[in-house]
């Protein structure tokens, strides 16, 4: 059984269930800088924007990535 990876950005996580994954390869063709399987920690949150991270998580079909997104405890909201 796989567990559940969890990568943290600045105001949102990427979680990956690889128990979910149908490898469809959606995220590795659609985004290719941040979902690289040849890494251990296959999913870098810093090589895109939050808004393309979360778009292209969006078209994962099995739900196997979900994007989270966090409180930031400064009052910068941008
Ligand atoms: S898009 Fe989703 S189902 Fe497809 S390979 Fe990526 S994580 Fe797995």
């Amino acid at each position: 059984m796989g567990r559940l990876q969890t990568y943290e950005g600045k105001g949102f996580a990427v979680t990956f269930d690889p128990d979910v994954c149908t490898h469809s390869a959606n995220c590795v063709t659609g985004l290719p800088a941040v979902f690289d399987v040849s890494r251990k920690r296959w999913v870098d949150v810093d090589a895109a924007s939050v808004e393309a991270i979360d778009a292209q998580i969006g078209r994962c079909p099995s739900g196997a990535l979900q994007f989270v997104r966090r409180e930031t405890a400064e009052g910068t909201n941008g």
